[in-house]
């Protein structure tokens, strides 16, 4: 789409909101319910398109993330709503709110909403931040990725049946169209995608000082400890590693294990693997890489390490040839031994690959965690409340799962987002409705009863002005 007509679209949804005011309670319940319609009626056929999309998607696994759990995030946000919209009480500084001044902060919506979303849940990174946006009451244009080409063409015809353009706009394109939409004059912007395009958006959105949000990603660690139940933790790491082949944002990048400990989690982990996919070529609960761009990439880091002395251990538990197939399928792979000069431990994985290090000392550990980029998210495995509280106090990262992979994200409770290089802002969560909202602060002054008190602090001054200036600020 020109720049031209998505300019037209921007302007619409302005006119609109200037002359409509703020949405009520009950049009954005409306919104949201409409939302979880359009999921739930047509599931199916957005598993389909995903299927489409990457070659082999496990459509029982899109089912999960790309339909079921977005329902929940969009009941908390009705069932919390009227909660959000309500302004907020605040105190009027002394003197003044003993007689009559009032304060209150007030959310308002922002107004247009630009969105860019990624391939890798084209779905759930949709309609996810989507909830806090409608719940905040302002509109939105948004340009999913141009990757899953099928399950964003059927996004905009299901979206368009459901949402007036003034509402909801979808604008179909690859990286050119992204460029032209984040230059222009949104009132707020959310992309989620790889920090390389973040700074392109960054500074796109800097040219009219668009306030954004930022969902990238980055290395999250896994931190297994001795004191770790062993196949638990393997259980719930690989788990995370290969859902959705590891394509995922907060997916285990590499583990550091206590060295007490390596040899039981490797086996635990095959083990793990070999219960969910006793066999992955041909299963079609195994997604596939989505395309020869990202499988190539891949191959590469594999590569790379193996040639820089790593050494590489596939998980494939019923032999087979991975060499000619029709999809881009690849393994889970442990990559045992990996130093600083491989690629792998210097770029986010975003696949079934994962580097295992070891550790005997949790200050090492920290100390590494620090010396990187700070991630989207953290996992410490382990039963020791002093290490686990030191994981977390000296370290940060955008969340945090004990015992846990990705969980933190399944929280309805709880925002979600990054720090610094894996992100900014969140969505989710009541923070969610605010990082959507313009807090603002509105005072209304004490009436003419009392005007003469001000009198003290308005020229022309008399007598002593700090004497009264030290009472205020007492
Ligand atoms: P992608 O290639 O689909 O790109 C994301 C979006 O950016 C697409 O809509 C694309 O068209 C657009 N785009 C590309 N170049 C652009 C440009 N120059 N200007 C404007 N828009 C442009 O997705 P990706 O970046 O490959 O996604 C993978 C990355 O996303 C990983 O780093 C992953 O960790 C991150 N991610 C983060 C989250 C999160 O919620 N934090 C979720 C999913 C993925």
């Amino acid at each position: 789409m020109e720049e031209k007509n998505m300019q037209k679209i921007l302007n619409k949804q302005k006119e609109h909101f200037i002359k409509n005011g703020p949405p009520s309670y009950k049009l954005r319940i409306d919104r949201l319910e409409r939302m979880k319609s359009l999921i739930m009626e047509n599931r199916y056929k957005f598993v389909d398109a995903l299927n489409e999309d990457f070659g082999v998607r496990s459509k029982n696994q899109s089912m999960i993330t790309d339909a079921y759990t977005i329902v929940p995030t969009i009941e908390y946000c009705k069932k919390n709503l009227k909660k959000w919209m309500s302004p907020s009480k605040r105190k009027a500084n002394f003197p003044f709110g003993l007689i009559g001044a009032k304060a209150q902060v007030q959310y308002e919506p922002v107004g247009t909403v630009g969105m860019i979303s990624p391939w890798n849940f084209p779905v759930n990174l949709t309609f996810a931040p989507l909830a806090s946006i409608f719940s905040a009451g302002n509109q939105v244009m948004h340009k999913p990725s141009e990757y899953t080409e099928n399950t964003s063409n059927l996004l905009k015809e299901l979206c368009d049946a459901s949402y007036d353009e003034e509402e909801f706009a979808t604008i179909l394109g690859g990286p050119d169209v992204g460029s032209t939409f984040s230059s222009l004059k949104f009132d707020h912007l959310l992309y989620t995608g790889s920090g390389a395009v973040g700074k392109y958006i960054m500074k796109a959105a800097a040219e009219n000082l668009v306030p954004v949000t930022l969902e990238l990603g980055g290395k999250s660690p896994v931190i297994v400890s001795n004191s770790a139940e062993s196949t638990t933790a393997a259980k719930r790491i690989m788990l995370g590693k290969t859902l959705n082949a590891g394509q995922i944002c907060l997916a285990p990048d590499y583990v550091m294990v206590h060295s007490e400990k390596k040899d039981e989690l490797v086996s635990d982990m095959k083990s793990a693997v070999a219960e969910y996919y006793p066999d992955i070529k041909h299963n079609d609960d195994y997604t596939s890489i989505v395309n020869e761009k990202h499988y190539d990439r891949l191959q590469s880091l594999l590569n790379d390490a193996k040639q820089k002395g790593a050494e590489i251990d596939e998980i494939n538990p019923s032999n087979e040839d991975f060499s000619q197939q029709e999809s881009f399928k690849i393994p889970p792979t442990l990559v045992m031994n990996p130093t600083e000069e491989m690629k792998i431990m210097q770029e986010e994985i975003f696949g079934p690959l994962l580097p295992i290090k070891e550790f005997t000392d949790i200050d090492d550990t920290v100390g590494y965690v620090n010396s990187k980029d700070r991630p989207l998210g953290l996992y410490y495995f382990g039963n020791n409340s002093e290490e686990e509280n030191k994981v977390i106090s000296r370290t940060s990262s955008g969340g945090v799962s004990v015992n846990d992979v990705i969980g933190h994200l399944q929280q309805e409770d709880l925002p979600f987002g990054g720090v610094g290089p894996s992100g900014s802002g969140r969505y989710k969560g009541e923070e969610g409705f605010k990082n959507f909202s313009n807090a603002r602060a509105v005072y209304k002054q004490i009436g003419p009863r009392f005007d003469k008190l001000l009198s003290a602090i308005r020229p022309p001054y008399k007598g002593d002005i700090e004497k009264i200036l030290k009472q205020i600020a007492k």
